[in-house]
Formats: structure tokens, sequence, C-alpha cells
């Protein structure tokens, strides 16, 4: 067995470095030349049908069949100059991750021959009969009826041979299947409610974008060692191994050097994704060994979620040619940092202006106050919610777990706005609110000074930071859709705002003026929001109790952090947004406890199997070389002798019999508890189960099998050790 192992770390360790094949054109000249974009629209359709194509996607209305009709005509012939010969509808189901299923362009042509086609039919909806997806008993699996429908404001593109078509998964009935649908009714809940919160300042705003930059972490790994390590293969984290003497103690991987290896794979990498049209702008290595990042320029956030769906699928395959495997487990190995994907987010108008920039100018910045206040505010409300949000078995692990931080949402703005809104709490109206000739309003105490951009005041232990321009929201795991977060992040400040625009109206229709009425809504506000703010280190022990007092969602464990999805003012808010439906959110939470339940039995296995497979046997062999040894000891050393010489091997074999024992005993436990709790039919209380009673066996397993690592011969350990695993070459 340990064989295995020693070959792989040698071909790992003699691994040269593969060269990216990268164009002779410089970036801008083939930067999206795999996507149906703007520019390849206006070659390949006729300027109505580019105009009323580009018309439906700026207003969001239909497009009727004949338009769609033309649209797939010039997407055919684009992609079959391309050499393109399928075609496929791209969604994305509530697994994490995109589905796809490719049909040929392939028709018979009534003549006994064949034709390539695709008309606006199979452009706009097909039913890809997916009815294994997880839909929450939405749909019964017998009728199989959801479909997936065109989603033309994300442009079709092209991977390999296949041309590729974003679109939404629905059921019949009318319900969500996917991350993508509630996604974009998020977006439009945002768009209608901030506009209208805008034309309180001005006038000439007619639309309010919300745009997202994702920072994506992930580690490599060498083929070879991933072959070797069972674990890593079925579960993508490594279910044992003793920490290696040196990690990232001496921060020494940071913003090092890239190896050659790595550097070559990631400048494959951008080169894909510029044909893609993903944005990629910087690399680096992040904290831990065999960790890297890879961040674009920000998008509007459906498009940006689609290109970070795109871009962890390309991952994959670019790292083969390379030797690699891209791990997005947000917590490979222990000890050393997880994975997470920060999501910078943003909202900006029609007219170019960031409503988080507090802008050079005084006109903009009691708007600034209004949309921070807004925004804190709904974090506040729903702070459990946008913990939901992010939640799942694997993230677990980076949040809430016991080296990482607490699984707690708070909001970090910095000394500069928390002091510009401790001063607003405290004025009066008329030092806050200055009403210039034209009536416009402005924020009294003067100016905000352009912020934060130059990086000195940044809290990096807050899930939820104000960042200068944006908010930036940490908790993210590396392998989560972005969607996720974002549609509770966009439906929660949308609701929040219309609730910001009832509160002034109705102090309105009181008689107040507008300037009074914003004023005292404001004020409230800040009130009201204080316990989200938390400038403090968000890793101490001393902030989990404060958070506590404060009366924050605390809840450590995910099955019950889903909860806070069916809460009434959640259902509420969702529901008067038009993002999720009651049954929706009951279903979809259905799912989230069901791959919740699948993760941890899927680990209970492997580490069930490596456990009494690979490693105790290896163990006892290694006990019995022990055993002889103490009985030839005895052979030839005098008996008093024997007693000292034989101290030592006799020690070792009474603390490798005793993991022995413990791991055998602790390993049947845990398919006891998995069996009690699969005869659970109820998939939230079964969820609990796994949580409660399977999943604590994994670490307590582990920390047996640990120790024997250190005491067992490392000839014949069968599995690569971290030394082994986390330092490419
Ligand atoms: P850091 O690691 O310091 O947080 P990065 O440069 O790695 O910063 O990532 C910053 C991300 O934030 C990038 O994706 C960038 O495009 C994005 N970003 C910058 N400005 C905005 C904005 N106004 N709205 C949304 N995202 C933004
Ligand atoms: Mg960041």
């Amino acid at each position: 067995m340990s064989i295995f192992r020693f070959n792989a770390v040698e071909k790992a360790s003699n691994r040269k470095a593969v060269e990216a094949s990268t164009p002779d054109q410089k970036v801008s000249e083939y930067f999206g030349e795999n996507v149906f974009n703007q520019k390849t629209m206006q070659k390949y359709l006729s300027k109505e049908t580019f105009k009323a194509l580009t018309q439906s996607i700026d207003n969001g209305t239909p497009i009727d069949r004949e338009i769609a009709n033309h649209v797939a005509a010039g997407m055919k012939m684009w992609a079959l100059e391309k050499g393109v010969t399928h075609y496929t509808h791209w969604f994305q189901p509530l697994t994490d991750g995109t589905a796809e299923k490719h049909d040929a362009f392939v028709e018979h042509d009534g003549n006994g021959g064949m034709i390539e086609e695709f008309s606006g039919k199979l452009l706009v909806q097909q039913e890809p009969d997916a009815s294994s997806f997880p839909n929450g008993g939405l749909r019964n699996t017998f009728e199989a009826r959801g479909y997936s429908a065109w989603d033309p404001s994300s442009p079709a593109f092209i991977v390999d041979d296949t041309l590729c078509i974003p679109t939404v998964f629905i059921a019949y009935t009318g319900e969500a299947l996917d991350y993508k649908t509630p996604l974009i009714r998020s977006i439009e809940a945002l768009n209608n409610a901030a506009t209208e919160v805008c034309r309180y300042f001005s006038d000439d705003v007619n639309k309010v974008f919300a745009y997202l930059g994702w920072e994506q972490e992930y580690f490599l790994i060498d083929e070879d060692l991933y072959s070797a390590r069972p674990d890593l293969s079925l579960t993508e984290r490594t279910l044992l191994g003793h920490e290696s003497a040196k990690n990232q103690q001496l921060d020494d991987h940071y913003f090092g050097a890239i190896p050659s290896r790595v550097q070559e794979f990631m400048k494959d990498l951008e080169v894909e994704c510029y044909k893609l049209g993903i944005p990629v702008k910087t690399r680096h290595n992040e904290v831990a060994p065999n960790q890297f990042e890879f961040a674009p320029i920000y998008e509007e956030c459906n498009l940006a979620n689609d290109h970070n769906q795109l871009l962890m699928s390309v991952m994959k395959r670019v790292a083969r040619r390379h030797n690699f495997r891209v791990l997005l487990h947000e917590k490979p190995f222990k000890g050393v940092n997880g994975s997470g994907k920060h999501c910078n987010w943003s909202m900006g108008t029609n007219t170019g202006i960031n409503l988080f920039s507090p802008g050079k100018d005084r006109e903009d910045n009691l708007r600034f106050i209004t949309f921070i206040v807004n925004t804190i505010t709904a974090v506040y409300k729903y702070n459990a919610l946008l913990k939901a949000s992010i939640a799942s078995a694997t993230n677990a692990h980076r949040l809430g777990a016991n080296e990482a931080p607490p699984a707690i949402i708070s909001t970090f703005l910095g000394t500069q706005i928390s002091e510009i809104l401790d001063r607003f709490e405290n004025s009066s109206i008329e030092d806050a609110i200055e009403v210039d000739d034209k009536k416009r309003l402005h924020l009294g105490f003067g100016q905000i000074p352009e912020l934060l951009l130059d990086n000195t005041d940044r809290n990096r232990t807050s899930p939820f930071a104000f960042t200068g321009n944006r908010f930036e929201f940490r908790a993210l795991g590396s392998s989560a859709n972005c969607g996720s977060a974002m549609l509770a992040l966009n439906s929660a400040v949308a609701y929040q705002l219309r609730q910001f625009k009832s509160d002034v109206e109705s102090l309105r229709a009181e008689g107040k003026s507008k300037e009074a009425a914003i004023f005292e809504v404001l004020k409230n506000y800040i009130k009201e929001s204080k316990p989200i703010r938390f400038d403090g280190n968000g890793y101490s022990e001393a902030w989990k109790e404060e958070a506590f007092r404060r009366g924050l969602d605390c809840e450590n464990s995910v099955p019950l952090q889903y909860d806070a999805y069916l809460k009434p003012d959640v259902i509420r808010m969702f529901e008067e947004t038009g993002v999720l439906s009651r049954k929706e959110l009951e279903a979809r939470n259905e799912v989230k406890w069901e791959i919740y339940i699948k993760k941890v039995q899927i680990e209970a296995r492997v580490l069930g199997d490596l456990s009494l497979n690979h490693i105790i046997p290896v163990v006892i062999r290694y006990q019995t070389i022990l055993l002889e040894n103490v009985t030839r000891l005895k052979d030839v050393f005098s008996a008093e002798e024997y007693e000292t010489v034989s101290a030592e091997p006799r020690r070792l074999i009474r603390k490798i019999s005793a993991h022995i024992a413990a791991v055998t005993t602790k390993v049947d436990e845990m398919v006891e508890a998995r069996k009690k709790a699969n005869r659970i039919t109820d998939m939230r209380e079964k969820a609990i189960a796994y949580h409660d009673t399977v999943a604590p066996y994994l670490d307590d397993i582990r920390d047996h099998i640990d120790d024997l690592e250190l005491m067992v011969d490392n000839q014949s350990w069968p599995l690569p050790k971290y030394r082994e695993l986390l330092f490419i070459r």
C-alpha cells in the first residue's frame, strides 16, 4: 500500500511545469471571442433583431418568438463557423455547480440527409428531463416536468464544441428549481426599491444595478497525490492527516513567488477566461501553502455569478492539463486556512453613480448615508438569514468550527463612517441636513472624505465589511454558488429600502417636510441597527459572548441555521419582494437539509473505510513487528535487563493498542448512529441527527488516527502525509 504513496510522492516531486499556450495577440484582441456578445451580435444579427433584443434585455421584457428565431439563426451561424456541433441549456441547480445536457445541432432534412438546425423554440425553452435534480418535493419525479428557459441578460458562450445558453430552471408550476431565477428576481426587486429611494435625491435615476466582484480562493494539489488519497478524491477534503511540522506559521506563502507549475496553470486559465469574457484581473498566492486566489473586475450581479460558476468548471478542466486537481472545498486541510469566496457587492445607478461611494461632492453625501444605513439595517434584521444563505456542511469547517471564525454576522464600517453615523444620531436636523436653493438635500456636516480606498482601515475579521465604495461579504464558502447569498442580500436590502420609503412617506403624510422625515427615519434606523456594528476582532472569544448579549444569531448547527429561511418575517420579506414564495422556501430547505445529510454521510462512509481497511491493518502489522521485537529482546537479555530495554516498545504497543480499540469501536458506533439517523423520515430531523450524532465521530476518529500517524513507521504509512501534499515544487 505505501508503495502507492511513495510512487505518487516521487511522481509529484519530479513533475515539470507544463508550458501554457498563450495566444500571440493582446488580451484586448481576443477577449470575449467565445462569447455571443454585443460585438458578435451586431455582426450576426440584423439591426432590427439586435435592437429588439437589447431593448428586451435592458427592460427585462419578454422576447417574441420571431425575434428568438432570428437570434437563434444568428447564434447558430456564429457557432458553426467556430466549429461547434452541439448546444446546451446551461443552468444552476440547487446542488452547487452547473448542469448541462448536450444536443447535436443535426436534424433530419426530410430527404434522407441531415441539416444543422437550431430554432428560436430550442433557444428559448427546453425540457431537460432533469428529474433527478434536487427539488425538495416540488416536482414529482415521475412527472419530471421542469424546464429551462433562456436568460438573454447573460450572453451565450462556447466551451469546446458546445454552444452554452445560460438559462433559468423552473418547475412547470412556476417554482424556481435553481439559483438563477430568484437571483434575477432579487436584482429586479432591488432595482425597483433603490430607484425609488434615489428619487428623493435626484429625479434622473431610472435604474439601479447590483454589482458583484467575487474573489475565488482554491487549493491545488498534484493529481497523483490526489489519487492516492481516497478522502480527497471522494470528499474533496482530507478526513485524516496530522499537521505538517511546517505549514503557514512563517507567512511565507502569502503573496510569495508563484511556483512555476502553478504559474503556467494560471496563465492558461486566464487565457480561457478572457476568451469566455471573464475579466479576471488578479492572481496570487493565498495564506495557506498550495492556496491561491483569482479575482475579476466586478460586473452586474447575475453575469458575475454566471462567470464565477463558469470559472469553477473551467478551472477544473485547465488544472488537468497541468496535472493538478483543484480543490474548491472550504477546508481541505486541517490546521491551515480554509478557502472562502469574498463577494464585493455594491449598487450603482444608470447615471453612473456608485451608491456606496461617498463622492467628492456634497450633493452625494446624504444619499450615501441613506444607502449605508439602510444596508446595515437590513443586515441587522436579517443577520440570521444571511448566515443561513452561506451555511453548508463544507463551509461549517470554516465558520464556527474550532479553528475558524465564529458563525456570527456583523458589519464593520470603519472609524470614519461610524463617527458620522454617531454624529448624525446626536444632531438636530438643522445640523444634520442642509437644503440648498435648488431644494437638494445634503449632509450638514461637510464632506465625507474619500476614505478607506487606501486600505488603511480594513478589518479582515469582519464577515460584512465596508471597504470604501462597496461591502465585502466574506462569509461565503469557496465552493458556493454566490447566488444563494446575493439573492438573500439583494432581497433584504430591497425590502428595507421599501420600508424606508414607506416610513418617510407616513411622516410626510403627517405634514412633515421631506428632509425632516428622512432625518427622523435615518436616526431611528441608526439607533435600531447598532447591535450589528462591530469594529473589533471578530475572531475573539469575547466577541462570541458580546454578540450573544446583543441578540445576534449565534447558532452553530448548520441544519438549525437553515431554519432562518422559514421564520415568518423572512417569508414575508421574500414574498413581498416577489423573490421566493413560502412553498419555494420550504422546498429549498428540504434540499439544503438533504445535501447536508449526504455530505456527512459520504464522509462517514469514506472515513469508516479508510480506518478499517487502510489504516488499522497497517497499524496492526506495525504492532506485530513491535511484539516480535519484544519477544526477541526476551530471548537475548536477562530478565532484569529485559525489563529496561523492552520498556519503550511495550509502552508503544499499549498506546497503539488503545488507539486501535478506540478507532474500531468508534467506527462501529458511527455506523450505528448513521443507521439510526437513516430511519428518520423528516429531512430536518434527520439532518439534525447527522449533525449531532454522526458528524462528531469524524473528528473523534481522526484524532486517534492522527496520533497513530506519529507512532507508526513512516515507511508503512499508506496515505500521503500533509508535508507531502502541501508544498508544490
Ligand atoms: P481585496 O483582496 O483587497 O479584498 P481584491 O482586489 O482581491 O481586493 O478584490 C476586490 C474585488 O472587489 C474585485 O473583484 C473588484 O472588482 C471588486 N470591486 C471593486 N469595486 C467594486 C464595486 N464598486 N462593487 C463591487 N465590486 C467591486
Ligand atoms: Mg477581499
